[in-house]
């Protein structure tokens, strides 16, 4: 009896231990390395707000329009119940000689992933565009394919979609169903205003933990992340049919990219991956030609295809679409990923899923007070769009060197 009594409190230690251990280990949680030396230089490249980011983008397209011949600068709006002027910007330089190759360099699709999307693409423009000759490439710079999400700090649109899983080959494809979602929907899709500090959320990396050891941490992250038709409510929604942005780009793509015979597909995310470094992945191949396109242009880098322990498949994608859409070329398609969270760690990816089911909350329901309402977006910006000075020149350190390697190996 008496063994059972010391057996019981043991075991009660080490519960409350365990919890103790998950509750501050991800509440204190950061990434950040402190020790990296800015570079004011790049960070240069970075905007403060989606405004700003389109002015310095279109400026940059019409100074590029003095140095190549043919460029096309146009935009599109996006219809919004709240703002007249969410535009989707692009600059067609088209090849100066034979009709080859082409570059496809996209940001946004994640809104408020776009202020390290459009820094991107302003270094290219600037350090690459600007400073190199292009002879017979020809480039499209698609800038803030999401401009509500960007000027709103929000991933998804205004409608909630998450474009990046609204892309499908095949429209019938919009009622596929996630079985893993529905098992999960409570977890990821909590009712009510956001309270932050409300004992659920105060709980939810043991709440999780307990998901992860049921269901194994692949099968949660899969569920999560690869995208859901059914729950326009909740997070990762690719929606029912293409959202008007999707529509107007397809009719862009389909009058620029049919000419070319090999297309370098380049989207820029963030918040996938180790802080401050930029990863090369992309949905599973199932093509050896487009295979050896990919390693012939990244040669001596590491890509991940989907193979890897941490890593999820995604339906609808947008690099994915346009592979479809030009089946007679060889469409080579590619995410630059920059990490923001190590979200291959188990704190690092329970923050990030965590932060994004109370935006989703936050933007559906609202917040309790106005600090939950800043919280959110505080997190959201350290998930997506961090302000530390050293991840924004580390993340274009990477960049830079990244597009020498395409230079040399793709556009020269
Ligand atoms: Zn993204």
């Amino acid at each position: 009896m008496r063994y059972l009594k010391i057996l019981s409190v043991v075991l009660l230690v080490v519960i409350v231990a365990i919890v103790a251990y998950l509750v501050i280990g991800f509440k204190m949680f950061s990434a950040v390395d402190k020790s990296i030396e800015p570079d004011c230089a790049l960070n240069n490249y970075y905007s403060k707000t989606y405004n700003e980011a389109r002015e310095r983008f279109v400026e940059k397209a019409f100074s590029l329009s003095e140095k190549y011949s043919g460029v096309e600068i146009d935009k599109f709006s996006v219809p919004s119940k709240t703002d007249s002027l969410l535009f989707v910007d692009i600059c067609y330089i088209p090849a100066q000689g034979v009709n080859a190759k082409l570059l496809i360099l996209t940001s946004g699709i994640h809104g408020v992933e776009g202020f390290a999307g459009s820094a991107v693409q302003l270094l290219f423009a600037d350090r690459f565009m600007a400073e190199r000759m292009f002879d017979s490439v020809g480039v499209l710079l698609i800038h803030a394919l999401n401009p509500y999400g960007f000027k709103y700090c929000r991933k998804a649109t205004e409608n909630n979609v998450d474009l990046n899983r609204n892309c499908m080959v095949n429209t019938e494809l919009f009622n596929t169903k996630n079985n893993g979602f529905e098992m999960l929907y409570n977890l990821l899709t909590p009712a009510g205003k956001v309270d932050v500090m409300s004992l659920k959320n105060q709980l939810f990396p043991v709440i999780a933990i307990k998901s992860i050891v049921t269901h194994g941490m692949p099968v949660l992250r899969q569920a999560a992340l690869q995208g859901q038709y059914y729950f326009p409510e909740g997070i990762y929604y690719g929606g029912k049919k293409y959202e008007p942005q999707i529509d107007s780009v397809r009719q862009i793509l389909e009058r620029v990219v049919g000419i070319y015979d090999t297309v370098l597909n380049i989207d820029l995310h963030t918040g996938y991956g180790e802080w401050g470094r930029m990863h090369l992945f992309v949905n599973p191949i199932g093509d050896s030609v487009v295979e050896a396109g990919l390693k012939r242009v990244f040669a001596g880098e590491t890509i991940d295809w989907g193979s890897g322990t941490d890593f999820y498949t995604i339906n609808g994608a947008y690099v994915d679409m346009i592979s479809a859409m030009f089946g007679g070329a060889v469409v080579l398609p590619m995410f630059f990923e920059f990490g923001t969270m190590n979200s291959s760690t188990t704190f690092g990816s329970l923050r990030s899923i965590h932060t994004m089911i109370l935006e989703n909350q936050g933007f559906k329901n609202g917040c309790k007070s106005e600090k939950d309402k800043a919280n959110v977006e505080c997190n959201m910006n350290k998930l997506y769009n961090p302000e530390s000075a050293a991840w924004q020149s580390e993340t274009l350190r990477d960049a830079d060197k990244m597009f020498d390697k395409v230079f040399d190996n793709f556009i020269r």
